[in-house]
């Protein structure tokens, strides 16, 4: 990587699990990372559309969404839409998504598809005033290890996995670390674990605690200091179109994310440092 202070960093935020915080983590660390100032676009890549949706876009507003910047149609830059957040803009999705398998089979770079489009905005984003230029890509995948999470992680410098405290965590995170290694032999050899993110923790809970403690011995210094908590105010916020730091700035859940924000921009300069 350059010493360039203006390349963009292109993180998937993936774990084939679902409901472990993924579409929380893109919505809220992409949010915390706006509000401090960083220019963020948050891509969602999930047929669902919920990263979308809790950004504030509702389906009907999808004009352009992922799938047509996936296919090449549009640019990413053409498809992202300002959120209510300064600095924050998502591309949205909608259930076209689900055809995209059954589209590009047979073509042989269809799980480059985003990487290109990813390049192409690298480019333009580098073209614009220093102030314009984005600094963050985060990619909200599906619940499963489909051609949407390839493209994903096929495009990305590195990965941010949320892992929620609960029982089973562990069980799809070596599945995950597994499929890590797997692209990088493969689709992406310079991918990275930017982090593990531990979500959804409850302190009063033995079970979150060793979870966590378990998590930290498997993945060591990748799992990030901050610990996003369960709070309600977090799960609630969706369902105005608000990321939590707009719903309720003042609750744990806002704090969290912020928090974590500080330590990726900090990881990020250690990177470049080294
Ligand atoms: P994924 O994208 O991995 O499937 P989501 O981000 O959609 O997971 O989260 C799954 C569910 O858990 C959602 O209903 C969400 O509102 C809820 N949730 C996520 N993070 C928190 C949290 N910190 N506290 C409480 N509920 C949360
Ligand atoms: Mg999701």
């Amino acid at each position: 990587m350059t010493g360039l202070g203006s390349k963009l960093r292109v993180l998937a935020i993936a774990n084939q699990k679902g409901g472990v915080g993924k579409t929380t983590t893109a919505i809220n660390l992409g949010t915390a990372l706006a509000a401090i100032g960083e220019r963020v676009i948050v891509i969602d890549l999930d047929p669902q559309g919920n990263a979308s949706t809790g950004l504030g876009v509702p389906p009907e507003m999808r004009a352009r969404t992922s799938y047509d910047a996936v296919r090449g149609s549009v640019s990413l830059l053409e498809a992202a839409a300002p959120t209510a957040i300064p600095g924050l803009f998502v591309v949205p999705a909608n259930s076209d998504l689900v055809g995209l398998e059954a589209d590009l089979s047979g073509d042989p770079s269809r799980a480059y598809k985003l990487r290109d489009a990813v390049a192409a905005l690298v480019a333009q984003s580098q073209s614009r005033p220093a102030d314009e230029a984005f600094k963050y890509v985060l990619i909200d995948c599906p619940p499963s290890l489909n051609i949407l999470t390839l493209n994903a992680l096929a495009a990305a410098d590195a990965v941010l996995v949320p892992v929620q405290c609960e029982f089973f965590a562990l069980e799809g995170i070596s599945q995950l670390k597994d499929t890590i290694d797997q692209i990088r032999a493969s689709l992406n050899p310079s991918l990275e674990i930017q982090g593990v993110v531990l979500t959804m923790h409850d302190a009063r809970t033995t079970l979150s605690r060793e979870v966590a403690d378990e998590v930290r011995a498997f993945f060591g210094p990748k799992v990030y200091q901050s610990v996003i908590p369960r709070n309600t105010r977090v799960a609630e916020a969706p369902s105005h179109g608000k990321p939590i730091l707009l719903y309720d700035y003042d609750c744990a859940g806002s704090q969290a994310y912020i928090r974590l924000a500080t330590e990726i921009i900090e990881r990020e300069r250690q990177t470049k440092a080294a």
